[in-house]
């Protein structure tokens, strides 16, 4: 694998790679190279399947990721259901078989803005993004440390503060920070750049646009949480301890906000008696009319992650119906959760939730769909309140979005797309991990067939 990037300052092997059509300056050089490599938009689990699997196969592939590391979503999910793996370690299982495969290069901090062409001869123009800090960083963290700007911790949905120069997350023990120049003060506070003793920090980098000529192109660009605060009723953003599933992610990781330890917003007391809201603005007309299919088990599997870490904790868990995206194959851990009898199922709908005034918790008014009280709103407390919200396609460029035929629901159909544009995991449906991957080998399998027609 060949990485490049600002950090790398862009240094392309022009010899192997010459299907890159790069004028740094903006411009478009034109050598062209027969053996037209196959580029992947999209470095999360999806993109990086495809790439891996093509390139095993002998095609050269160029990954382009947008994020200063490749890993998408699964960057930020604490463990996989069903094996309740950690995420950072099923991720390093791909990224090695990635960095084995010489045939692929990866570009990260590199936006895809645009496609022009046609099958066997398409443009993909690429902008990448500076990172105003250089490979010779050690990571001391003395310019965070003096950096008078305080910024929303976006990798931690905004749950903490971070500086406007910061480590960027996901890069283990590797020296990599970046700053958020849209609220750094650049040259008129510049103290990260007095303290830095390496000189590692370049305010005057600028981004880059290149063109790389293409065969063919898979789209993998992933998703996006459903904004919870249009769900009013809910209370996010309202109530303060109504917290996100993407949340719920982050309170348990290591690396978190919180360290990893399960606490309320409010007062950061231990949350022990929590519930679990299903289907939050899904299979609703006046938000997602579809089911997003792993809710059900990310809720379940957020319940473990509760009970792991206070054997004393109760767990209510208000469903519509429990969806198992695959029916069979993770019925082990189904029976696992369910078995558990702190944890209840209430088959029920979610009316409002407030503030409890008494505990500073969370009151649910809930409509039961079954059994005693069906029918009868009624009421549940709990220290807070997670809502299940659903998966949404992630927004592309505006110039992609002319390119690509998108679905009702903002998805891309792979039927309808142009010859040659190949659509995979969740850029297409919210899949589950298991599932993208599935969808990404089949793209796989379908692009080279095509490519080799
Ligand atoms: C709360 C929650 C928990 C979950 N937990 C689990 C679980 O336990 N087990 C499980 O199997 N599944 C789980 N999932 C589902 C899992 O997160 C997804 O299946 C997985 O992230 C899909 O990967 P992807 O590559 O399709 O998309 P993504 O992870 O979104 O990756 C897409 C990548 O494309 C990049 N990109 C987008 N546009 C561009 C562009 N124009 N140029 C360059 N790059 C671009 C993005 O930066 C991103 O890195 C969970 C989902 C949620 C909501």
């Amino acid at each position: 694998m060949l990485y490049c990037g600002q950090l790398a300052g862009n240094l392309l092997n022009r010899s192997r790679f010459s299907y890159v059509l790069d004028n740094f300056g903006g411009g478009l050089l034109t050598p062209f190279n027969r053996h037209m490599p196959l580029v992947v938009i999209g470095g999360g689990v999806s993109g990086i399947t495809v790439a891996v699997e093509a390139a095993a196969s002998g095609v050269e592939v160029v990954l382009v990721e947008a994020g200063p590391v490749l890993g998408g979503r699964m960057l930020r999910t604490h463990q996989n259901y069903p094996k309740l793996n950690s995420s950072s370690s099923d991720l390093e299982m791909h990224l090695r078989r990635l960095r084995s495969n010489p045939r692929i290069t990866v570009l990260t901090s590199a936006d895809a803005l645009s496609i022009d062409g046609v099958r066997g001869n398409f443009k993909v123009k690429v902008r990448l993004n500076p990172r105003y800090v250089k490979d010779n960083c050690t990571s001391c963290d003395k310019c965070a440390q003096v950096c008078p700007v305080e910024i929303d911790d976006q990798h931690n949905y905004s749950m903490q503060k971070t500086k406007a120069i910061f480590r960027i997350p996901g890069t283990g023990n590797s020296p990599a920070y970046t700053i958020d120049r849209s609220s750094c003060m650049g040259a008129e506070c510049g103290k990260c750049v007095e303290v830095c003793g390496d000189r590692a920090i370049d305010m005057d980098e600028q981004p880059k646009e290149i063109v790389l000529a293409s065969g063919s192109i898979v789209l993998a660009t992933g998703w996006d949480p459903y904004d919870a605060a249009k769900i009013i009723n809910l209370g996010f953003g309202r109530v303060p301890n109504v917290i996100s599933n993407v949340m719920m992610e982050r309170l348990v990781a290591a690396d978190g906000p919180t360290g990893g330890k399960i606490l309320r917003p409010s007062d950061r007391k231990e949350a022990k008696n929590i519930a679990f809201v299903q289907c939050a603005g899904s299979r609703d007309h006046e938000h997602l009319p579809y089911c997003s299919s792993i809710c059900c088990l990310v809720s379940l599997k957020q319940a473990t992650y509760v009970r792991d870490a206070y054997p004393d904790s109760r767990i209510t868990v208000i469903y519509t119906d429990i969806t198992n995206p695959c029916p069979g194959r993770y019925d082990k851990f189904l029976a696992k959760v369910i078995d558990d009898d702190k944890i209840k199922y209430m088959q029920g709908k979610v009316s409002m939730i407030s503030e409890d005034a008494d505990t500073d918790g969370v009151a649910l008014s809930v409509n039961a769909l079954r059994g005693v009280g069906c029918g009868v709103p009624t009421e549940i407390k709990a220290d807070m309140a997670v809502l299940a919200t659903g998966m949404v396609p992630k927004i592309l460029s505006n110039v992609l979005r002319e390119v690509m035929v998108l679905d009702k629901h903002g998805f891309m159909n792979p039927e309808s797309q142009q010859e040659g544009i190949y659509i995979t995991g969740t850029a297409k449906f919210p899949f589950d991990v298991t599932s993208s991957m599935l969808d990404a080998t089949g793209t796989a399998i379908r692009t080279i067939q095509r490519i080799r027609q």
